[in-house]
């Protein structure tokens, strides 16, 4: 042992000496003077994204992936108590799935696509959407109540939105919404679609009665209405509802087996 810490003690000595010797010495280069001559760098903008490609006033251009439904399995089990019946468990949708399925593609109604977008073009803002396409699952989760079981978020056919810099003004977009048929043809000159009126009807979700076309109905839910799962937010807000089809012209009514169909996971 005693010899161990002997031949220790004599690297240790060793080592030391050595580092003494050791010096430090500059290299001198000139300012000109590189191994590798370089490029000046030169100043170049960031290349764009193909999604900044389809803008609309500076704005995304809305699809129908801005729809997809916003169900998750993260979102806690909840229980629904009945009266005169045993408590109910809910769950939400895993997230993540399809659209509803039309003619083997997924599909929102275009009128909603277009309608958004007429409102980012005009106010050069962009639409929140809070809640698109929900599929019967996550419909069921948001709000059980018998009400909303025939909700056309189910089929692609209804939107709860704001615009952001008016979320405290959502009479100026629905001012937007009429100017829209006003403008657009074949609408333009239809009284059916440009004239609005009161959808006046009791036991309804909302305080405020409805305005309506032949084409929509929109809602104006305040602070204190509609506060479901996707509309976590202290804003009034609008939900359009389709009623009329353009493309078929037929109304639009809810149907199960439309909401059925959609690609599960
Ligand atoms: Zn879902």
């Amino acid at each position: 042992m005693p010899i161990f810490f002997s031949l220790l003690l004599f690297l240790c000595a060793c080592k030391r000496s050595h580092d003494q010797k050791i010096r430090g010495e500059y290299l001198f280069r000139n300012h000109n003077e590189y191994f590798f001559q370089l490029a000046s760098p030169q100043k170049r903008d960031a290349p764009t994204y193909p999604w900044e490609l389809n803008q609309i006033a500076g704005v995304p251009h809305i699809t129908k992936d801005f729809f997809r439904c916003r169900g998750s399995r993260q979102n806690p089990v909840k229980i629904q108590q009945k009266e005169g019946s045993a408590a109910r468990t809910l769950r939400d949708c895993t997230g993540g799935h399809g659209l509803p399925l039309k003619g083997g593609r997924e599909f929102i109604y275009p009128a909603l696509i277009d309608l958004l977008n007429y409102l980012q073009e005009k106010t050069g803002k962009k639409v929140i959407i809070t809640t698109g396409y929900r599929c019967p699952e996550h419909n069921t989760y948001c709000d059980p109540s018998p009400k909303n079981w025939n909700s056309k978020h189910q089929i692609g056919a209804e939107v709860d939105f704001y615009v952001e810099s008016f979320e405290t003004q959502p009479e100026q977009i629905l001012a937007f919404l009429q100017q829209y048929y006003k403008e657009k043809p074949p609408f333009a000159n239809d009284p059916t679609f440009t004239r609005f009126t009161r959808y006046e009807k009791s036991g309804l979700n909302v305080a405020t009665p409805p305005w309506m076309n032949k084409e929509i109905l929109v809602k104006l839910y305040l602070p204190e209405e509609g506060r479901d799962q996707d509309n976590q937010h202290t804003y009034p807000y609008l939900g359009i509802q389709l009623r009329w089809d353009r493309n078929s012209l037929q109304p639009i009514t809810f149907d199960s087996r439309q909401a059925q169909n959609y690609l599960r996971h």
